[in-house]
């Protein structure tokens, strides 16, 4: 089939029939996921920019989601978190997950940042600040540990409704960051209406530094654009040593991405987070 991104319109394919079996049996499956114990964390460092690797201090990690199906194995979250979200799944999904990260994050010895992903739906149609807010309670996770990732998705749908929403949860005491930024329509007003306190470069930018002068010339200016609002910056998708150097030269804040580490069970970085015993 056809490579089909957001935004394109495709004509009607026979394997559409196939496609639409395959996500309706999918939804089925991801609906006992949770109860059957297939969903899990991976964990991604974030290290303040250096010049090398061992200068680039971790500070922090990246929640994200891993379906284990009984058959399919490995099952992508780009495949069933836009399923999740069609079907409304994903605010009981988005609620697991957002507990998982606070009890595993609370039970670092070193306190250590977390970031998590929430989706528009579970931002926009679940009591997002009422479940962060009994999270952080239940888990005992300090507020200031927690990072909200949210995409400009969230905000075109109803931007009184966003900005309402971020305040209060910037109230709580989490950090908000505007993640993918570049990668869609992202307009500057966004950047000057909205409390965040982060801005994170699209992976696209970053693997065209060293490719493309635009690419260099983009980043070094959201980099500005984001430190002039007093926002920091971090660069995600960073796989070389070259982009390292770079975004640590221009005065990138953060850098995430496989040069770091690639996204593991917990379990993995145990050295980081200063537990004992690797598995
Ligand atoms: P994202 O939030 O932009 O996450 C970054 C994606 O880039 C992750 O893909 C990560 O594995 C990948 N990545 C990180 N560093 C590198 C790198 O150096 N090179 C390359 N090629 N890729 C890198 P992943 O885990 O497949 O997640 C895809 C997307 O699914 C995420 O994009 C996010 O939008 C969504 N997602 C994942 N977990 C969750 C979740 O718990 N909740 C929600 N709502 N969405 C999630
Ligand atoms: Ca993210
Ligand atoms: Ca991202
Ligand atoms: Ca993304």
């Amino acid at each position: 089939a056809k490579q089909k991104s957001r935004g394109t319109i495709s004509l009607y394919q026979p394997e559409m029939d196939q496609q639409i079996r395959d996500r309706r049996v999918l939804h089925q499956d991801l609906s006992k996921a949770i109860k059957n114990g297939e969903l899990s964390l991976a964990f991604q460092p974030q290290g303040i920019a250096g010049k090398t690797v061992a200068d680039s201090e971790i500070i922090g990690f990246e929640a994200l989601a891993r379906w284990a199906h009984p058959v399919r194995g490995q099952v992508s979250p780009a495949e069933f978190i836009p399923i999740a979200e069609e079907s409304g799944l994903i605010v009981e999904m988005g609620e697991w997950i957002l507990r998982q990260v606070c009890r595993e994050a609370a039970s670092w010895p070193k306190p250590l940042q977390v970031a998590v992903n929430l989706s528009p739906a579970q931002f926009l149609h679940g009591d997002v600040v009422g479940l962060v807010h009994s999270i952080l309670l239940e888990t005992g996770l300090a507020p200031g540990r927690l990072e909200l990732e949210i995409t400009e998705g969230v905000l075109i749908e109803d931007f009184d409704r966003g900005l309402a929403l971020l305040r209060r949860l910037k109230a709580l005491g989490v950090r908000i960051s505007m993640d993918d930024f570049g990668s869609g329509y992202s307009s500057l007003s966004y950047l000057q209406a909205f409390p965040f306190d982060k801005i994170k470069i699209d992976r696209a930018f970053i693997v065209n530094l060293g490719r493309n002068p635009q690419s260099a010339a983009i980043v070094r200016a959201v980099i500005d654009l984001g430190h002039g609002l007093e926002m920091s910056i971090i660069a995600e998708g960073v796989e070389t040593i070259d982009q390292l150097a770079f975004l640590a030269k221009e005065g990138c804040d953060g850098v995430q991405g496989y040069l770091l580490g690639k996204p593991l069970p917990i379990g993995h970085y145990a050295g980081l987070i200063g537990r004992a015993g690797a598995d």
